[in-house]
């Protein structure tokens, strides 16, 4: 690697792993490594059972997207499909911004063929023969390793024309790179952003399945979602379900940051509990005593000492009013400054807003002004602050003007913040 790719991924864990088995093991620029271990096995399968199986394949396994939002990947899958209105596409949100989320980026750059793999079997689910991964700016490695990656599977029949000698399966990828801008991530400005317009999300409805990129129906599904694909068309839904909750399947990564003691992606199953999962990142560092978790991301919910035996599932998350989001885990010690970690969040969003809607343009100026005065003087702002959240809530076009405010009410209400 160059000296500006950055470090390649270390994972702390070796056992139990199924979405990072590859990852520090086969050489992710080899599609023989790939393939030895398991690679292609899948895609094999899937061209084997036909499109209406595979759909009923992975909606019968209960994935949900990891992206941050849980919504039923089969039930996307199978909404596209039916849309008899062509082209089909295929996005791959790998536009990973989230503050504190760096898993998708660990697959990129540790399993980069197991991408490629699952978003040829979710193209042939659907009937795509044009598929974008839609790539975060500041990924250099992951760009060089999956171009490479994308080129070889390309050479070897794997991609192109009549993939895996499966008569009449056509399906190619274009790489497309975010410039920096955290709204990108959303899925219709990515839209905007590859069909060369400035990147603003659209009102939904229409949902993408029926309106997406050009105008036509598109699935959108992030790295980690995809890369489940593989896994659930080995074993099979029943086995994949075995794994996780009733109402939370599979395998789950999460990204542990802040004051812990050994920061990076973990792979557990859900339902494991917040305690075991810090356990396994080695807790607090010594000496210092847990002051709260912030779950979920900029857009998330604290979680208090406690509470560590919350199951991390969707379902448990959302009961203890947090979130699992996009698997962030960040970790705030005794020592840790709240006050000025949230102000951080409120520059965040206002640096972030994309101006097109007044309650977010606004609000999330006027947000990180209050919080301010509160840090500088002590003023009483918790008031004002609940009425330009809740406007922003309820009246942004897209999700990041309707949770700018999310983790600091949760900072108020659970930690006692901005008192
Ligand atoms: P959303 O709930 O609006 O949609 C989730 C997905 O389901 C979308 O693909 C949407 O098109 C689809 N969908 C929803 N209802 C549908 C319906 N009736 N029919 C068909 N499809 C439907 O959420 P969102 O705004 O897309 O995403 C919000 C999430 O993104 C948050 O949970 C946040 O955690 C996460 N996020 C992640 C990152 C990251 O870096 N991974 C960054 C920012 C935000
Ligand atoms: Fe842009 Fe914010 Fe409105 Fe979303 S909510 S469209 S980011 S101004």
């Amino acid at each position: 690697p160059s000296a500006s790719d950055g470090a390649p991924p270390v994972i702390h864990q070796r056992d139990g792993l199924r979405l990072l088995r590859r990852v520090g093991v086969v050489d992710p620029s080899s599609l023989d490594g790939y393939r030895a271990a398991g690679g292609y096995a899948a895609l094999r399968n899937a061209l084997r059972m036909g499109q209406a199986a595979v759909i009923r394949e992975v909606t019968d396994s209960g994935l949900l997207g990891r992206g941050g939002a849980a919504f039923p990947t089969g039930r996307k899958w199978a909404a596209t499909a039916a849309q008899p209105a062509g082209p089909h596409y295929l996005v791959c949100n790998a536009d990973e911004s989230e503050p504190g989320t760096f898993k998708d980026r660990v697959l990129l750059e540790g399993d980069p063929f197991a991408l490629v793999e699952s978003m040829t079997i979710a193209a042939f689910a659907i009937g795509a023969r044009q598929g974008y991964v839609y790539l975060r700016g500041e990924y250099p490695r992951a760009l060089r390793l999956l171009r490479n990656a994308i080129d070889v599977a390309r050479e070897r029949g794997f991609l192109g024309v009549d993939i895996m000698g499966h008569e009449g399966f056509s399906f190619d990828i274009e790489i497309r790179r975010g410039a920096g801008a955290y709204i990108c991530g959303e899925e219709t400005a990515i839209f905007n952003s590859i069909e060369g317009f400035r990147g603003e999300p659209r009102t939904k409805p229409p949902f993408p399945v029926e309106q997406g990129l050009f105008g036509k129906p598109t699935v959108v599904n992030n790295v980690e979602t995809l890369v489940n694909v593989p896994l659930i068309l080995t074993e099979g839904a029943v086995a994949y379900r075995s794994l996780g909750t009733e109402a939370s399947a599979g395998p789950k990564l999460f990204c542990l940051s802040g004051n812990v003691e050994r920061p990076g992606v973990y792979e557990v199953p859900f339902g494991t509990s917040l305690r075991e999962l810090l356990a396994l990142a080695g807790g607090v560092p010594e000496g210092r005593s847990l002051r709260a978790i912030l779950l979920g991301g900029a857009a998330g919910g604290f979680v208090r000492p406690d509470e560590l035996d919350l199951p991390l599932t969707f379902e448990d998350a959302r009961a203890a009013k947090t979130t699992l989001g996009s698997g962030v885990v960040l970790v705030l010690d005794d020592l840790a400054d709240l006050g000025g970690f949230l102000l951080r969040i409120a520059e965040f969003f206002r640096d972030e807003s994309c101006g097109q809607c007044v309650p977010c343009r606004i609000g999330t100026v006027r947000q990180e002004e209050a919080i301010r005065r509160v840090l500088a003087a002590g003023s009483e702002e918790r008031p004002l602050l609940r009425e330009v959240g809740g406007v922003m809530r309820d009246s942004s076009i897209c999700g990041l003007g309707q949770t700018a405010w999310n983790a600091i009410e949760s900072a108020i209400d659970r930690l006692g913040a901005l008192q």
